[in-house]
């Protein structure tokens, strides 16, 4: 009853004499009610389980209206009966019951199904024993087999009494195996744990019980649990052992299905990327899923008892109520139906960020189907959630930044339709406007098409080449100074040539944003300085400006598409694009690029590229026939 938190229990058997069952002990509330009622209830689960021919039965109360009638009037709100068997025959019936509500729940339906079964087995092995007959030594009579194994055999296994089951069982004669071996058939293990725990028996612990398989006639394995007990003389000396044995086999086998299932129902659970929670109906985990530390940073233990809105965003907690209460309302319009509800909502990750989840919920049931949990399913959509923002942010700036290059090229192709004067030299430099502006259209194109290629994990393409990039800086550096009399321009570079091994087209556009930024983030003019450091295996770059910067919470993110720090309308013009495509080309080649800034006072970026090896490329060498040597 402590087990199953039961507060009131008894049990019935068949008497040997009517048949009819009676009650043999009980424990609580019971005794204040009329004999007549339980003797009333008593004959109704007699009858109940006769007609139900289940190996094991557990009456609920809409099973039979009568018994849970008679129950509640006996002060039970929830309660539980299971046969009691033996050899296969119900003998009589356990009862527990229990004055609140859903205390029988399915975990202790099944333990108090084990419990009725160790008890059968119990009650099964006290007739054996009583068969094997009274004086210690006196050889018992034929027993009645009613399918316990009994034997008896000596200390060195000799078997010097079967019974008519045990005959069965081994499809052997009894002149057959009386004088064999009790341990005949065993395999190896199980013949040392057998002799093993013979010797650990004494007086005072003269009984041990063992699980092993035997093979049975027609050759499969199957399992017995033997009930031993040492019989000893007067200096106590083993004189032989006593031992009943039932056939386990079908419950070990439901045992270890169950287990399998289990574990395998344990596997998806805990390697499932998605996270799952189980939480009571105050909301606290009461189960999590292993993947929560690799979506929110904590360890299982971390969250125990901890309640699910606490670690919900403030918009997304009402949410999270709130698609609660949609379920809580749809249960109540149709009561046991499930239901679930899919919300998006922003929990928290241990180091204080949001991380977005899209979260299933649904309610968890007891053995009556009534609510009694919560199970929660979340996914991580954070990547999601960004690429559908990217998304959105193309939009504006492709609308926004294609729309500025092709309204020129519309109008000065209109000039030069429609515009009957135009002189030669009107019309080239027009031609002129016209190319720098498509110019600039595919240059947004192919960024674009690079993030694109990127984010589907294509990568941008390339053909390198070896490169020289000291005449491409100087030449770069001498241009921006020519178109701006505001900036100051410095170029520090190696003495020899720098080079590497890249896509020129690529590399000379990453200097070209990087001289484009600086310029135009530095309105008021000033030292825009480049220099180029040779290590052994790469070159550091860094270019500096004492232009508006930015703070850091905003330099981290310049490198993502689309992000610009001032996006107004008075902004600078710009896709967002420029820092992304440096990144790409940056890492493609095998460097890494970073950004320091300060608001008001200037940026600067860096980045490395691995220097060219010597011997990767040159004629001659064995990387002659490499592709990638261009
Ligand atoms: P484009 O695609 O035409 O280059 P963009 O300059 O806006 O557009 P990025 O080069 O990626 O895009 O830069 C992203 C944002 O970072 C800019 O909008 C600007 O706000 C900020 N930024 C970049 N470089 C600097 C700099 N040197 N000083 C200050 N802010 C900068
Ligand atoms: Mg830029």
């Amino acid at each position: 009853m402590e087990i199953l938190r039961a507060d009131c229990g008894w049990v019935c058997l068949a008497s040997d004499e009517t048949g009819s069952w009676e009650l043999t002990c009980r424990r609580g509330l019971w005794r204040k009610y009329p004999e007549e009622v339980l003797r009333g209830t008593i004959k109704h689960l007699q009858r109940e389980f006769a007609r139900n021919p289940d190996p094991v039965h557990v009456l609920s109360g809409r099973k039979s209206p009568i018994l849970n009638d008679v129950m509640r009037r006996a002060g039970a709100a929830s309660w539980g009966a299971v046969p009691l068997k033996r050899d296969g025959l119900t003998i009589g019936c356990m009862v527990v019951s229990s004055g609140s509500k859903n205390t029988i729940s399915p975990s202790r339906k099944q333990a108090l199904e084990v419990i009725a079964w160790q008890t059968g087995c119990a009650l099964a092995r006290v007739r054996a024993e009583e068969q094997l007959g009274g004086s210690d030594r006196e050889v018992p009579g034929e027993p009645d087999g009613q399918g316990e194994l009994v034997c008896r055999y000596l200390p060195d296994g000799t078997l010097i009494f079967v019974n008519d089951a045990y005959c069965r069982f081994f499809g052997r004669m009894r002149e057959d195996l009386v004088g064999s071996s009790f341990f005949r058939g065993l395999d190896e293990r199980d013949r040392e744990l057998v002799t093993h725990r013979i010797d650990q028996l004494v007086p005072e612990n003269p009984e041990d019980v063992l699980e092993v398989q035997v093979p049975s006639p027609s050759g499969d394995l199957r399992w017995v649990r033997w009930t031993r007990r040492a019989i000893f003389d007067g200096d106590g000396r083993v004189i032989e052992f006593r031992s009943t044995g039932s056939d386990i086999t079908e419950r070990v086998t439901i045992l270890r299905a169950l287990e399998e299932s289990e574990r395998r129902y344990r596997t998806l659970v805990e390697t499932a990327r998605d996270v799952i929670f189980t939480l009571d109906m105050d909301f606290r985990f009461t189960y999590v899923s292993p993947a929560v530390t690799s979506v929110l940073g904590y360890r299982v233990q971390e969250l125990d008892s901890t309640n699910v809105p606490d670690t919900l965003t403030e918009s997304s907690r009402k949410r999270f109520l709130q698609a609660y209460g949609d379920l809580r309302a749809a249960e109540h319009a149709s009561p046991g139906r499930s239901f679930s509800r899919t919300e998006q909502i922003e929990q928290y990750h241990k180091d204080g960020r949001g991380v977005w989840t899209e979260a299933t919920i649904t309610f968890l049931r007891d053995g009556e189907d009534k609510p009694n949990g919560i199970l929660m399913i979340s996914r991580d959509i954070t990547h999601r959630r960004h690429v559908e923002q990217m998304k959105s942010d193309f939009v504006t700036t492709a609308a926004h930044e294609l729309r500025t290059p092709l309204t020129s090229i519309l109008g000065f192709s209109e000039l030069l339709l429609f515009k009957n004067d135009v002189t030669p030299p009107e019309s080239s430099r027009y031609l002129e406007y016209i190319r720098k502006n498509a110019e600039r259209m595919a240059d947004i194109i192919g960024d674009l098409l690079d993030i694109s290629r990127i984010e589907s994990g294509e990568g941008v393409p390339t053909t390198p080449q070896v490169v020289d990039l000291l005449e491409t800086i100087e030449q770069m550096a001498e241009f921006y100074r020519q178109s701006s009399s505001l900036h100051r321009i410095e170029a520090t570079l190696p003495a020899g040539p720098i080079e590497v091994r890249a896509d020129n087209d690529k590399i000379t556009k990453l200097f070209r944003n990087l001289f484009d930024n600086a310029l135009r983030y530095s309105p008021a003019g000033g030292l825009i300085s480049l220099t180029c450091e040779s290590f052994p295996e790469h070159y550091l770059f860094s270019i500096q400006d004492e232009g508006i910067g930015m703070d850091p919470g905003q330099a981290k993110r310049v490198f993502d598409p689309f992000y610009r720090v001032d996006a107004s309308d008075t902004a600078v013009s710009g896709t967002g694009l420029g820092l992304t495509a440096a990144r790409n080309v940056v890492e493609a080649l095998g460097g890494r690029i970073w950004m320091n800034s300060e608001k008001g006072r200037g940026t600067m970026v860096e980045f490395t590229l691995p220097m060219r090896q010597p011997t990767d490329c040159e004629e001659g060498s064995d990387h002659e026939e490499d592709p990638r040597c261009g």
